[in-house]
């Protein structure tokens, strides 16, 4: 590829062929249009995750734009054309479309080299099959962003770089004969730049079917910008510039606008194409509520089931239970424990009885009040049986002391110590 026809100049100025103005996506919209082609000028999108927006302009020195990009998110693409009129851009178009057609959904660089590597064959069956014209070619720079992760795939001069905290950083190596004389240490990378062999390329789409393209992965994070140009920009502008623009450009249209018109004022020798992706969500945060409120469900069902066995082992434990103890004057049975828990009573009135809270001893009454624990209905029984033995033992104890006390007297017929009847009994 050492005798490019792209470098044939025209001296028709700043023409926008046909014009045609293509779809803006609406932000937040997650089903993006695709642009192919040089006839779109500029387009704009966003999903949940990326916004993004390119542009292409044909510049003030050539006759027609060979070059293409691609918008469809979480792919983006620039591809160079060259070949000359009814070829370059044939090819950048057939590549373009190879790789939306071909890029995989995730980002995994090693499917998207492959898919850089179809859209050579591509290329190539394209020229001998009279699509286009024979010896045409051109570059791609692919990109798939996938929340924190970026697969680059990379043949030819366009470039890739990534904006992160401020600073540009070039992601891709250009595969072009200043850039061997660069890694050399022959010339700078600034002298590279305005260097008359900058446009030999040494690897590109469309003469080798067993070209391969340069791929990777590399981390990305909420608020990088990447940046996909054609040489169009790159050999018009110092990465210094691009980087000050970048930076400077708020949103994706203001950046790929800037970044284009400076390529114009620098005299737009060639054609340019920028795409601009920021990423707005990297899923990382989402990462972190997601494992966050799994663990939270996991506490939180820990907790309720420690709950529910405890409420359950509480409701036996109070069903299970029965206490001896005061119902206002008399003795009762109670079913439960004499407590309550949130306002709510841990026991129920079983059964009442006829004995009487006063006849038994101080102490017995300071127990029932408190409630006296039994293991069973019937021992509760047992229990109210037996104060009611006994009070009727002290009645009768007592009788017995009267008796004694007026001994050799009459015995009143008024005296309530008498026995007279069963009162007293059940
Ligand atoms: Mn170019």
């Amino acid at each position: 590829m050492s005798s490019l026809p792209w470098h044939l100049i025209s001296r028709r100025r700043h023409e926008h062929g046909e014009a045609s103005q293509a779809p803006v996506n609406s932000p937040g919209h997650d089903d993006p249009q695709v642009t192919e082609g040089a006839g779109a000028q500029t387009l704009s999108g966003a999903t949940s995750q990326l916004a993004w927006a390119a542009r292409t302009d044909v510049g003030l020195v050539r006759g027609h734009n060979e070059d293409s990009f691609l918008a469809l998110a979480p792919t983006f693409a620039v591809s160079d054309g060259m070949g000359g009129h009814a070829a370059g851009e044939v090819a950048s178009a057939i590549a373009v479309s190879v790789i939306a057609d071909n890029a995989p959904t995730h980002a995994d660089d090693l499917l998207l080299g492959a898919a850089v590597e179809s859209a050579n064959t591509a290329v190539i069956e394209g020229a001998a099959t009279g699509k286009g014209k024979p010896g045409m070619g051109c570059t791609a720079s692919v990109v798939s962003i996938e929340q924190n992760k970026m697969a680059v795939a990379h043949v030819g001069d366009s470039r890739v770089y990534l904006l992160h905290n401020g600073a540009l950083v070039r992601l891709t190596h250009d595969h072009s004969y200043v850039e061997e004389l660069v890694d050399a240490g022959e010339i700078t990378a600034d002298e590279a730049r305005v260097h008359p062999s900058r446009s030999v390329i040494t690897r590109a789409l469309g003469s080798d079917p067993d070209m391969y393209a340069d791929h990777f992965t590399i981390d990305v994070s909420v608020g990088d910008r990447v940046i996909l140009c054609s040489d169009g920009l790159s050999s018009m502008i110092e990465d210094s510039q691009i980087e000050a623009i970048a930076v400077s450009s708020a949103t994706p249209q203001a950046a790929v606008d800037n970044l284009v018109a400076a390529a114009l004022q620098e005299g737009g020798h060639d054609n340019v194409t920028v795409v601009v992706v920021d990423v707005a969500d990297d899923g990382v945060i989402d990462l972190h509520r997601r494992h966050y409120l799994k663990r939270f469900a996991l506490a939180s069902a820990l907790i309720l089931g420690v709950l529910a066995a405890l409420f359950v082992v509480a409701t036996l434990f109070v069903r299970n239970s029965w206490y001896v103890g005061a119902n206002g004057d008399t003795v009762a049975v109670y079913h439960g424990v004499n407590a309550s828990l949130f306002g709510h009573d841990l026991y129920a009135l079983s059964e009442t009885s006829a004995v009487q809270l006063s006849d038994l001893p101080e102490a017995t009454q300071t127990h029932l009040r408190e409630g006296v624990t039994v293991s069973s209905e019937e021992e509760a029984h047992a229990t109210i049986e037996s104060y009611r033995e006994q009070i009727e033992s002290d009645k009768a104890y007592a009788q017995q002391v009267a008796n004694k006390s007026t001994e050799g007297t009459e015995t009143s017929q008024d005296n309530p110590a008498v026995p007279k009847s069963d009162e007293g009994g059940d």
